[in-house]
C-alpha cells in the first residue's frame, strides 16, 4: 500500500481507515466503508508497484474486473 508510511501515525477521532481515490474517476472510496460493504476493488499487483490502483464498484464493473494497466484480476478490497 503506502509502503509503511501510516506505521506511527495517530490522528486523534481517526480509527485508522483512510480514502483513496478512485484511479479511474476519481471518486473518494472510503476504504473503511469499502471493506464493510465490498464496493470497492484494487490491484495487488499495482499496489505492490507503488500505483494506486484502487476501483469503485463502477468502475470495475467497467473494465470487467480486469486491471486496465496491467491485465491482472482485481480483488476486492475485503478481502485484502
Ligand atoms: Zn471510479
Ligand atoms: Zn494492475
Amino acid at each position: 500500500m503506502t509502503s509503511g508510511l501510516i506505521k506511527g501515525v495517530n490522528k486523534p477521532g481517526h480509527k485508522g481507515w483512510t480514502t483513496e481515490k478512485c484511479i479511474i474517476c476519481k471518486t473518494n472510496i472510503d476504504l473503511y466503508e469499502a471493506y464493510e460493504g465490498g464496493n470497492a476493488y484494487y490491484c495487488p499487483k499495482c499496489l505492490s508497484q507503488g500505483l494506486k490502483a484502487y476501483f469503485c464498484s463502477a468502475d470495475a464493473r467497467r473494465v470487467h474486473y480486469k486491471c486496465p494497466y496491467c491485465r491482472s484480476e482485481l480483488k476486492p478490497y475485503y478481502q485484502f
